[in-house]
């Protein structure tokens, strides 16, 4: 199965209300779509998105990295051989997680459909169905209530709460949260980096003073700042995950070696595909760290990418998988079925997905 052509394009998706987080807002999902077609007919779906403010990757630049240094390094090659072209996508640029991302999923696709076995049976294989969380935006008290209780009626009983803007305001945000859920409604918040240290100790320890029984929280600090993370997860009574601190396997090996975290988030976004959030896992199953996977505002085939890693590895205990489910409409033809939190792995050889409703992807 030779690569004769990348095929790159642009898809837009609708959300269903704005998304707000500590570090931007956006209201719809606008991805690179990439096709990487074959001498056999056969065609492996990649998706990235421009996640600038997380990732340094836009769209201008996954679009970049691809046509300057993928097509070339890729096309020829025998998907048969394919740690190899694995080790030579990863090595072909600097950083661009985003980009190589989209292509390993693609590369994955083709190399489960050239053996007939679905990706996550490939992976390890331990489970078809996943149950995620949702994500509640940063706005007003009483907005996010109500953001809240429409999730518990579509069936939610975990959700992700956006925290960080305003230090005070958040305990009075996750109170009006707690009060008005089921008393067995997980929550788990995520600051976005949006505190110092020394903050997070005190309104976590305030927040669980409360009772406000906080599951975990997300990057409380800089990415950056390993120190600080350990400083919060030693002082916490709330456990802490690091998110956009970890952005390769190195980084990973070093927080949990640290302990500056108890948890650990793997996307494929910010690692650069399931070739190296294979590693993380694996790094995590070793050091007994649990992991949750994340995504970022994606639509269904690059979610659909890390469905089939969270359904490979046990490890992955903590599911963050809403892209999809927080788009007003699907317009990807197959891969995994997006039922409200019940998420089921497609077992159609490779990762599943059949390609998109005419007309919705600009191809370039
Ligand atoms: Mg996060």
């Amino acid at each position: 199965m030779k690569i004769t052509e990348i095929r790159l394009g642009r898809i837009s998706v609708p959300l269903r209300v704005p998304f707000k987080t500590a570090l931007r807002s956006v209201d719809s999902v606008e991805d690179v779509i990439v096709e990487i077609h074959t001498d056999n007919g056969a065609v492996g779906y990649g998706e990235a998105p421009p996640t600038g403010v997380i990732t340094g990757d836009t769209t201008g630049a996954i679009i970049g990295a691809i046509q300057d240094h993928m097509v070339k390094t890729l096309v020829g090659r025998d998907v048969d051989d394919f740690e190899d072209i694995m080790i030579a996508l990863q090595g072909c640029i600097l950083k661009n997680t985003s980009a190589k991302a989209a292509v390993d999923m693609a590369l994955w696709d083709l190399y489960g459909q050239l053996y007939k076995i679905p990706v996550y049976k490939l992976m390890g294989g331990a489970r078809k169905s996943i149950v995620t969380d949702i994500t509640i935006s940063v706005n007003e008290p009483d907005e996010m209530v109500r953001d809240a209780m429409n999730a518990i009626q579509r069936g939610y009983d975990c959700l992700k709460v956006k925290v960080g803007k305003e230090p005070e305001k958040d305990i009075a945000r996750l109170s009006a949260i707690r009060q008005a859920v089921p008393k067995d409604t997980l929550i788990r918040i995520d600051a976005n980096q949006g505190w110092t240290p020394k903050e997070a100790v005190r309104i976590l320890n305030g927040m669980q003073e409360r009772g406000l029984d906080i599951e975990f929280v997300e990057q409380p600090v800089k990415a950056h700042d390993f120190e600080g993370l350990k400083y919060v997860t030693e002082r916490s009574y709330v456990p802490v995950l690091a998110d956009e601190s970890v952005f390769s396997p190195e980084d990973a090996m070093k927080i949990m070696q640290m302990g500056a975290a108890d948890l650990i988030n793997i996307k494929l976004m910010k690692c650069g595909g399931l070739y190296n959030a294979l590693k993380i896992a694996s790094a995590a199953e070793v050091y007994g760290v649990e992991c949750m996977i994340g995504c970022m505002l994606e639509a269904k085939i690059s979610v659909n990418a890390a469905v089939h890693l969270a359904c490979a590895k046990k490890i992955i205990t903590k599911i963050d998988l809403d892209g999809p489910v927080l788009c007003s409409e699907d317009p990807i033809l197959g891969g995994a079925v997006f039922n409200e939190q019940l998420i089921t792995v497609s077992d159609e050889p490779g990762l599943g997905i059949k390609g998109f409703e005419s007309g919705r992807v600009t191809y370039l």
